[in-house]
């Protein structure tokens, strides 16, 4: 974790042909390590933390490309629109490894090293798309009175629920479709697949969904699936 974190541009590149716009959950390596190198090489916008956009100016994204959310913000684009939601991380078996809500304040001459990562804080993001609303939840927690009124169409959401009540979420979101994300192996290469291991703990909380509500369809998707909006 002391090392210079490096992105593997040739393999980002084989499986990323463009993007407007990337929305950070929160600030560890394995949601925003690369999203520096897309944003220069694609021009997109990074929307996320004030951890997410001062490792992206560390990076040498520029400003111009970078919206920083402090959670409550109703955002509108050309062809969507969004709320960010105050969360927070999960943490499997309830542990945190490092401090929680860890922050960075301003960016610095470089270089990033793996440890820099920390997680700035968790947000949903609830977008309105056409007539559909999908809510992303980027890891396994939620502050439960942050979601009265949410409501989407769609969630996807991460896998586990060690930190909140799964039932009563259900209940106050009220999804026709589950999306189960955040359950692939963070530490090796997509070429290498989802382990079995992985792919069973995606079932298991697919199971927790549907004794729950079984009228709510489940999807457990591999990598790079299509999902196309009504
Ligand atoms: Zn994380």
């Amino acid at each position: 974790m002391d090392a210079e974190w490096k992105t593997d541009e040739e393999a980002v590149l084989k499986v990323i042909r463009g993007a407007d716009y990337i929305f950070a959950g929160h600030s560890h390596h394995d949601h925003i390590g690369d999203v520096s190198f897309i944003a220069k090489r694609f021009g997109s916008k990074i929307i996320g933390s004030r951890t997410t956009t001062n490792l992206a100016l560390t990076a040498g994204v520029d400003k111009s490309q970078l919206i920083t959310i402090h959670g409550g913000e109703k955002l509108d684009f050309k062809d969507f629109s969004l709320q960010v939601i105050e969360s927070r991380h999960g943490w499997r078996q309830r542990k945190p490894p490092r401090k929680e809500n860890e922050e960075i304040l301003k960016p610095w001459e470089g270089p990033i090293r793996g440890k820099d990562f920390v997680d700035g804080g968790s947000f949903l993001y609830s977008f309105n798309i056409g007539r559909q609303r999908v809510l992303h939840q980027s890891t396994a927690n939620f502050i439960e009175e942050k979601l009265t009124g949410v409501q989407p169409d769609i969630a996807l959401l991460a896998v586990g629920h060690d930190g909140y009540n799964l039932e009563r979420v259900l209940k106050t979101l009220k999804p026709k479709v589950v999306i189960v994300q955040h359950f692939d192996e963070w530490r090796t290469p997509f070429s290498q697949g989802i382990p079995q291991a992985n792919i069973k703990r995606a079932e298991r909380f697919a199971r927790d969904i549907s004794a729950i509500d079984n009228s709510i369809k489940v999807i457990i998707p591999d990598f790079f699936m299509t999902y196309t909006l009504e």
